[in-house]
């Protein structure tokens, strides 16, 4: 072999080792956390790691918490390896070397998303507060921040006192876009119906840094409050982007397309700051909800 045709094979080889490298690295690495939730995260966790890993953008991992009152001194995640932590987790407090390394991945530029009861998690906690915008139960109260919603087409801060956190019967809801030129909510229809799940309302919190990407409205035939209530919000804290959906109770919640192509895109945008996943054909429609598996 002449040096000219060793090097290019060298340089053929080096092209082949990086191009299929690149499609690897070209995935985000996302890690979700379950292990304790009072919804059964057993059945809820395997379809949101499906759901991202269908799409092609994603790798995931998961990382399991030990069972409630267990020792949690251990369970140490390694958030730095990953572009995204996605909490399906409503437990007991992590450790204070765990908070620690969760604030200082997010604050550095880490993405964070949370599903529906993530937000009970944590109440003490107040960077966890301040980055998930608005929370429910726990024992919270307007000491957690003012109720946010919307009324007569326009963002409302209320800091009357009362309760954080409720919803009523289970139904099919429409969610309405409110920010259309956001990453996450761009081309999507302005109103679509979202399948069976809990329509979360009175929420409150710090709510600083937050934009409303969708509402839906909380009737009182179901013993809702009357208002639209937030549904979809990001929140920017320090470098870290966090995606906030309350849709997702069960499985069947989860099935809805509309939940899955938020949950994609919120993801890659809170990795990213950028969304490439596409909205699908099957997605719902504003009279019709869409459910995949
Ligand atoms: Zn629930």
């Amino acid at each position: 072999m002449t040096t000219g045709s060793r090097f290019a094979m060298a340089t053929l080889l080096l092209f082949v080792f990086s191009s299929s490298s690149h499609a690897e690295n070209a995935k985000l690495k996302v890690l979700i956390i379950d292990g304790q939730n009072n919804h059964d995260w057993k059945a809820t966790t395997p379809i949101l790691r499906r759901a991202l890993a269908d799409c092609g953008r994603f790798t995931v991992d998961r990382a399991t918490a030990p069972g409630q009152g267990k020792d949690m001194a251990a369970f140490r995640p390694e958030f730095a390896a990953y572009d995204a932590v996605v909490s399906n987790y409503n437990g007991d407090p992590w450790s204070q070397e765990t908070k620690q390394a969760f604030v200082d991945y997010v604050q550095s530029g880490g993405g964070f998303v949370l599903v529906h009861a993530a937000d009970n998690a944590f109440p003490n906690w107040s960077e966890y507060n301040t980055m998930i915008g608005l929370a429910g139960w726990g024992g919270r109260d307007e000491r957690a921040g003012p109720y946010v919603y919307f009324q007569n087409g326009k963002l409302v801060r209320d800091d009357s006192p009362g309760p954080c956190g409720y919803h009523g019967q289970q139904h099919e809801f429409q969610i309405v876009v409110r920010e259309a030129n956001h990453p996450i909510t761009q081309d999507m229809p302005t109103r679509w119906m979202h399948t069976q799940d809990e329509l979360y309302d009175q929420l409150r919190g710090p709510a600083t840094k937050m934009t409303v990407l969708a509402t839906a409205f909380s009737d009182p035939a179901k013993s809702g409050t009357g208002r639209d209530e937030p549904i979809l919000w990001t929140v920017d804290y320090g470098r870290g982007r966090i995606f906030h959906t309350v849709l997702g109770h069960a499985d069947y919640s989860m099935n809805c397309i509309g939940f899955i192509t938020t949950l994609q895109r919120g993801t890659e945008w809170a990795a990213t700051g950028q969304v490439t996943v596409e909205i699908p054909d099957n997605f719902p429609a504003a009279d019709k909800v869409s459910v995949g598996k």
